[in-house]
């Protein structure tokens, strides 16, 4: 029999505020001391009073509208109850029964094609802290720093059916999310972690099998293997009765290769859900509304498509360029400033991508004032700068924001001068210096010819047009 495998995630993504959801600690605590980003609010102590951060709401309507949900208009909290050392007050604050976000839809694309996945909703709720566990001790210590750090759970329905469609939707929500800039999305930092609910059905039946999930997955790849190896668990178990399947919560192990079962599963009846009397409800008015939804960017294949149409970029250009929202920004401003798209184009992919990876920075980390990189390329392309010392003042350009292209290059003698007596100075002087070189030019030699050019290039500081230098050392050599 075929079987197909039904897949639904729930993606839980950290929010890129600066401080945390219901109250002013910083939201920022990698690599700082155990508990020293805490309050009584996010340490849940009896009497506190959680006030919502309106960043969060603006956040959770931005993903919201980018996955084409509805927004509630009005949008409450609940207490979800659970017991657990990371959870000081003993339940989350998380929202049921009326969540940002609902009934969304993302587009999707694997070799099999464009496929619709549906999102059920998105909901604003609270991290927990993180249990230390000390084996040398025997003890574990508490760091509530994350805890009440802002977080959006997106739910999907279970309308992915494989490893290469769920690779696809991560990579998916983390491109409109990051376009957005409400959350960073990289799984290796714990910024979006992913929990897997997985059935096998024979294919073609129209009834859920038995879901099992596995939590808190953290790399694409674990995920991929952890698919393949609970589908083949649950066929196997269906075919062959080597075990009966039960709902259950799974932890997988990436090194052993296995899921294993750590509880079965609770259902919604076991949190309690109930609305938190101590957050007031949060109603977004239609200017609030529509602030957000101006301030929405446009989606990355739109952005593709406007630069291969109207700014007549290669679709390999315009492909890379849209890999960041920050690259396509700074882009969009040179290009603005200097006029040429194919230039800012050229620019951005050959210096700054790779300025960028050569420090290991990710695209997004891109932090450099794009006007006078603007100024920069008309420089270099109207001939003022030569092109490597353009590249020397970009290298300036990333420590220090207030560079002035041209003032730049001027007090450190990076203008070029088409002064035809200097080069033939310095052309004179190279060419007497190598016979050699020059006697090799003459029986046929090219290479020797660009010898002598990088020489006299060297000597001039770079500052003069290569054209102009080309000529004037081919008369040189010819009157030699
Ligand atoms: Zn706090
Ligand atoms: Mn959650």
């Amino acid at each position: 029999m075929k079987y197909e495998t039904v897949i639904g995630l729930e993606v839980h993504v950290e929010l890129a505020t600066d401080s945390k959801i219901f109250c002013s600690c910083s939201a920022h605590s990698y690599g700082a001391e155990p508990n020293s980003h805490v309050c009584p609010a996010c340490c849940g102590m009896p009497g506190m009073l959680p006030v919502v951060n309106k960043r969060v709401v603006d956040y959770g309507m931005k993903a919201g509208m980018m996955l084409n949900c509805h927004i509630n208009r009005t949008t409450t909290f609940d207490k979800k109850s659970y017991y657990y050392p990371d959870l000081p007050a003993a339940y989350q604050t998380t929202q049921w029964f009326a969540p940002v976000a609902v009934n969304g839809l993302v587009e999707i694309e694997t070799a099999k094609g464009k496929k619709n996945v549906r999102i059920k909703q998105i909901h604003m709720e609270e991290d927990a802290g993180k249990l230390v566990h000390d084996i040398r001790e025997d003890t574990t210590h508490v760091d509530f720093n994350r805890t009440s750090v802002p977080l959006i759970e997106i739910v999907s329905q279970p309308d992915l059916s494989g490893a290469d469609e769920v690779e696809a939707y991560l990579e998916r929500l983390r491109d409109l999310l990051r376009y957005a800039k409400v959350a960073e999305c990289e799984m290796a930092h714990g910024t979006m972690r992913c929990d897997v609910n997985l059935s096998v059905r024979p294919e073609g039946s129209s009834v859920l099998g038995v879901r099992t999930e596995m939590k808190n997955m953290n790399s694409i790849e674990a995920i991929k293997r952890a698919i393949e190896y609970e589908t083949a668990r649950h066929i196997d178990a269906l075919e062959n009765g080597t075990e009966v399947l039960v709902q259950e919560t799974r932890r997988w192990d990436d090194i052993k290769g296995k899921s294993f079962a750590m509880r079965t599963k609770e259902t919604a009846g076991d949190y309690r859900y109930f609305p938190d009397p101590n957050v007031m409800p949060v109603v977004i008015d239609d200017e609030w509304f529509d602030s957000i939804q101006a301030s929405l960017p446009e989606f990355p294949e739109v952005k593709r498509a406007r630069y291969t149409e109207e700014y007549g970029l290669s679709a390999y250009d315009a492909d890379q360029l849209s890999k960041s929202i920050a690259l396509c920004e700074c882009f969009e401003t040179a290009y603005a400033v200097c006029g040429n798209a194919k230039d800012s184009a050229n620019w951005m992919i050959s210096e700054v991508m790779s300025i960028l990876n050569a420090r290991k920075m990710t695209y997004d980390m891109l932090d450099i004032n794009a006007k006078a990189l603007g100024e920069l390329i008309k420089l270099v392309s109207d001939g003022k700068v030569g092109r490597a010392n353009g590249k020397k003042i970009l290298a300036a350009m990333f420590e220090d924001h207030g560079i002035d292209p041209a003032a730049y290059a001027q007090a450190n003698g990076l203008i070029v001068s088409n002064d035809t007596g200097l080069m033939e100075k310095v052309a004179k002087a190279a060419v007497e210096a190598d016979p050699k070189a020059v006697s090799d030019y003459k029986s046929g030699k090219e290479k020797a010819l660009m010898a002598l050019f990088g020489k006299c290039m060297k000597e001039l500081k770079g500052n003069c047009d290569p054209q102009a230098l080309r000529t004037v050392l081919i008369d040189m050599i010819n009157k030699a």
